[in-house]
């Protein structure tokens, strides 16, 4: 199974990691990136693995993946050009209990967290509550398996990021990265978003728009904390479902969040107050540079305008952006000198 991967031209590109012979990982000595037992392979010395799970930008000729675990004296990594997909015949969104029910199994029976995500999520601040629904993108090989074995359950036809190719249902390629569960007014799943690892844009949407059986994400907006919406007087509005995660678990209150400043969309306003009458207030915190772009100060003024129509206390949130571009780091900051101050 190894030998293609020998051949593959990798040995030139990494030499220091394959000195060490590869272990197949057991359950005692499980996978360092996906933490599962079988299937992957480890370096006998854990300087890399082979996870079959978990994408990199290494793909092995085997179908898994190369995790540099060690970081030693590492060539720059060769990078894989994304094929740019045939306009299809556009089919019709599947439904909100159609796609909630893939993406809960998606995300609860197939995917796993990988411990490098895991850690990157605590260092923004959340725990392991706070990373609830989170996935590490599948490997091409293991996501193709995932596909076929959600499409034996459940109907995919119109399901954001799965779509037919050659008779068989395939998952969309979103690089390398997690995906951040997009929860509606209910807490429950609406979408996702790919938070990539490396590259821009730094987020997509979970997506298979234009391809055979597939649909658009819809660009959801995302509630996060929706369980508090019902008790509260005042609300965060923010750009990234990630972002929102994250202050909202900092701050234990319901956090909003639309993709872009400009993607509420126009009724926002106007439905929020319609189902949660005890919210008065919006606070509006966007990145620290909104005040120096011209179209995200635009969208902003839209924002306000639409709040205060619709009977809202609309408020812009501003702190000293060298503390932290974003509200989430900004939070972060000011629990670690919390911290600090003991
Ligand atoms: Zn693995």
């Amino acid at each position: 199974m190894f030998e293609s991967y020998h051949q593959s031209g990798l040995n030139q590109a990494f030499p220091q990691h394959f000195r060490s012979p590869l272990r197949r990982v057991t359950r005692r000595q499980p996978c360092e990136v996906c933490g599962k037992g079988d299937w992957c392979s480890i370096r006998a010395d854990g300087s890399a693995a082979i996870c079959m799970r978990v994408i990199s930008d290494r793909p092995t000729h085997n179908g898994g993946y190369l995790h540099i675990l060690r970081y030693d004296d590492l060539p720059a990594p060769q990078r894989l050009k994304p094929k740019p997909p045939k306009p299809k015949p556009a089919t019709e969104r599947a439904d909100d209990e159609r796609v909630i029910a893939v993406y809960a199994d998606l995300l609860r029976a197939h995917l796993v967290l990988s411990k490098q995500h895991r850690q990157q999520l605590h260092a923004r601040g959340l725990d392991a509550i706070g990373v609830n629904g989170y996935a590490s993108v599948p490997t091409v090989i293991y996501g193709t398996n995932v596909a076929r074995a959600l499409a034996r359950e459940h109907d995919l036809r119109g399901v954001p990021g799965f779509y037919l190719s050659g008779g068989n249902w395939r998952m969309v390629d979103c690089g390398i990265g997690f995906f951040v569960p997009v929860r509606g007014v209910d807490g429950r799943l609406r979408g996702m978003q790919v938070r990539r690892d490396e590259g821009e844009p730094r987020y997509l949407w979970f997506s298979s728009a234009g391809r055979e059986g597939g649909a658009s994400s819809g660009a959801p907006v995302h509630y996060a904390g929706a369980y508090l919406l019902k008790s509260t007087d005042d609300v965060t509005l923010t750009e990234g479902a990630l972002k929102a995660d994250v202050a909202s678990f900092l701050l234990g209150a319901p956090v909003i969040a639309a993709a872009g400043v400009s993607t509420f969309g126009d009724d926002f306003a106007a439905n929020l107050k319609q189902q949660f009458p005890n919210i008065k207030t919006c606070h509006i915190a966007f990145d620290a540079d909104f005040r120096t772009k011209s179209q995200v100060k635009a969208a902003l003024e839209r924002l306000m305008r639409q709040l205060v129509a619709a009977g809202f206390h609309a408020q812009v949130r501003t702190w000293n952006s060298a503390l932290g571009k974003g509200i989430d780091d900004y939070l972060l900051h000011l629990l670690h000198a919390e911290r600090r101050a003991g």
